[in-house]
C-alpha cells in the first residue's frame, strides 16, 4: 500500500444532486473519523466494510456543522483502488463538497492528481494497464457499441487474449530456454512449440483486423460534406441532425468556415464536417473553397460530394470532384433537391460513374433514410458488424504493440522454420513478449504509464 493518502472531488464541477469526495489510502478512515460523526451508532472506523453510514461533517477546529452527508467505506483490498476507501456523499453544492474537501485535506490527506485513483488500481494489481484505460473508454464512450467495447475490456477480455497469445510465446521461450541449458535431455525444441506460436500469430492478427472498427467506435466516422456553394450542404446536416434525435454534441468548428456535429447513425458517432460559409470571391478555385475542401477531405473517412439535381453538374462540381476521384477514399454522391426536379430524371450522373449515389431533398427530408444506409453500408465495408461481446482494439496504442509484436513473431517463426539457432529466435520471442506487456502494463515504462493516466480526470 502507498504511503499516503489522497483525496478529491469525484464528482463533476456546479450544482447537482450529490457531490462526492473520495479517499484512498491507509489513513482514509482515519482522516473521515476526525470529521464525520454518525448521527446514530458506530463511527466510521468501528463500521464494516461496504456499509453507508448517515451523518454530518463537522469541522473539528471550529465545531461547525459543514453538511448532513452519507459517508461509505471500503475497506482494503475490496475496493476500486485495493485501498481503504471512503466515499461521502455531500448535497450537491459545489461549496459544501469544496469544504469537505478542504477538510480532509487538513487533517491528513493530499490532493490526488488526475487519475491517482485508478493508477492506485493498476499500482496494486486490482487492474491491469489495458483494463485501466477501459475505465477512461467507459467514461468517454460515445456510442453504445463503443461502451459496449470499452466494458469488455474494462472486465479483462482483452488481457485474456493477451495473456493468452503470452503463454503460447512464453511456452516456446521456456523450452528453448531448457533446450540451452541441458541440451542432451531435451533435444530438439519442437514442432509443438511452433504450433503454439503460429496461433499467437493467428490471434493476434484477429485482433488486429478489429482495429478498423474499434476505431471507428471510439473515435467516430469523420464524414466531410464537400460541394460548390447552395448546393445545400448545411441543410443536408442539419436535415440530418434533425432527423437522427440523438444528438451528441455540439462542436463549433475551429474556424469559422466549417462546421463540426455529432450524431450517431446506427450506432456509430459520425462527425460531420460542413465545409460551409464560403465566401464569393474573384477567384474561382477560391470560392469553392478548394484548400479547405481538400482538408476536410484528407482527413475524413466519408466524403459526401453534394451536388444540385436542379441545376446539373457545373464546372465547380467537376473542380471540387477533381480533389476526390482517384483518391483511396469512400465517396458518397448526393444528388439534392430531388423535390425541385419536376420531370422524370436520370436517377444518377453519368459523370459520376461508379461512385455510389444517394438522392435526396434535404429541405423536404426525402431520402435521407437511405443515404444513412448507405452511409451504414460503407461504414462496415461489406463486412457483418461485430457482435456486442465480441473484443475490440479501441485504442492505437494497442495496435501498435500488436503490430510491432506480429513483426517479431514473425521473424521468430521464420527463423525457426528456417533452421536458425533457437537462442536467436528467442531475441525476436522476447521482443514480442514485451510488446504484449505493454498492453497490459506488465513491461510499461514509466512515461507511458504517467501519459495514460494524466489524460483522466481528477477523482479518477
Ligand atoms: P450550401 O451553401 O451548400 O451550404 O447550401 P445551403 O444549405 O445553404 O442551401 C442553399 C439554398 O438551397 C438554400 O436556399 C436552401 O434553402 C436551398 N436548399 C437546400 N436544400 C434544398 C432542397 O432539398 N430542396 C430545395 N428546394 N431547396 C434546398
Ligand atoms: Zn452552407
Amino acid at each position: 500500500m502507498l504511503a499516503d493518502t489522497i483525496a478529491a472531488v469525484a464528482t463533476p464541477p456546479g450544482e447537482g444532486g450529490i457531490g462526492i469526495v473520495r479517499m484512498s489510502g491507509n489513513r482514509a478512515i482515519a482522516v473521515a473519523d476526525k470529521i464525520f460523526q454518525p448521527r446514530r451508532g458506530l463511527k466510521l472506523s468501528d463500521s464494516p466494510s461496504h456499509t453507508l453510514r448517515l451523518g454530518y461533517i463537522i469541522d473539528p477546529d471550529t465545531g461547525e456543522t459543514v453538511d448532513e452527508v452519507l459517508a461509505s467505506i471500503m475497506r482494503a483490498p475490496h475496493s476500486y483502488t485495493a485501498e481503504d476507501v471512503v466515499e461521502i456523499n455531500c448535497h450537491g453544492g459545489s461549496l459544501a463538497t469544496a469544504r469537505v474537501l478542504q477538510l480532509v485535506l487538513r487533517h491528513g490527506a493530499r490532493l490526488a492528481e488526475p487519475g491517482e485513483f485508478t493508477r492506485r488500481a493498476f499500482l496494486n494489481g486490482r487492474l491491469d494497464l489495458a483494463q485501466a484505460e477501459a475505465v477512461l473508454d467507459v467514461i468517454r464512450a460515445k456510442s453504445s457499441r463503443g461502451l459496449a467495447a470499452a466494458v469488455l475490456q474494462l472486465q479483462g477480455k482483452l488481457s485474456h487474449k493477451i495473456g493468452k497469445i503470452s503463454e503460447w510465446i512464453n511456452g516456446a521461450l521456456a523450452a528453448i530456454e531448457a533446450s540451452l541449458d541441458f541440451p542432451e535431455e531435451v533435444g530438439e525444441v519442437g514442432t509443438e512449440e511452433l504450433k503454439g506460436l503460429e496461433e499467437a500469430r493467428e490471434e493476434i492478427k484477429g485482433l488486429l483486423v478489429t482495429w478498423e472498427e474499434g476505431r471507428l467506435v471510439n473515435e467516430g466516422l469523420k464524414i466531410a460534406i464537400v460541394g460548390r456553394p447552395n448546393v445545400g450542404k448545411s441543410s443536408l446536416l442539419n436535415a440530418l441532425l434533425n432527423q437522427e434525435r440523438a444528438i451528441v454534441s455540439h462542436i463549433p468548428g475551429t474556424t469559422r468556415d466549417t462546421i463540426e456535429e455529432t450524431l450517431l447513425l446506427g450506432g456509430y458517432t459520425c462527425r460531420l464536417i460542413d465545409t460551409a460559409g464560403l465566401r464569393e470571391t474573384a477567384d474561382a478555385l477560391e470560392s469553392i473553397g478548394v484548400a479547405r475542401t481538400r482538408q476536410a477531405i484528407n482527413e475524413a473517412d466519408l466524403i459526401l460530394m453534394v451536388v444540385d439535381l436542379s441545376t446539373g453538374i457545373l464546372p465547380e462540381d467537376r473542380l471540387i470532384f477533381e480533389e476526390i476521384a482517384g483518391r483511396d477514399k469512400n465517396v458518397i454522391i448526393v444528388g439534392n433537391k430531388i423535390d425541385m426536379v419536376k420531370e422524370k430524371i436520370k436517377d444518377r450522373f453519368s459523370f459520376f460513374e461508379g461512385y455510389p449515389q444517394v438522392n435526396v431533398s434535404a429541405k423536404e427530408g426525402i431520402g435521407l433514410d437511405e443515404l444513412a444506409t448507405k452511409v451504414r453500408e460503407i461504414v462496415l465495408g461489406g463486412r457483418v458488424g461485430t457482435q456486442n461481446d465480441d473484443v475490440l482494439i479501441i485504442r492505437a496504442r494497442h495496435r501498435d504493440a500488436l503490430e510491432k509484436c506480429l513483426e517479431h513473431l514473425e521473424a521468430a517463426i521464420t527463423a525457426w522454420k528456417g533452421g536458425v539457432p533457437t537462442d536467436l529466435v528467442a531475441v525476436d520471442l522476447w521482443a514480442a513478449r514485451d510488446y504484449l506487456g505493454e498492453i497490459t502494463g506488465t513491461t510499461a515504462r514509466e512515461d507511458l504509464i504517467d501519459r495514460i493516466f494524466s489524460d483522466f480526470c481528477i477523482g479518477k
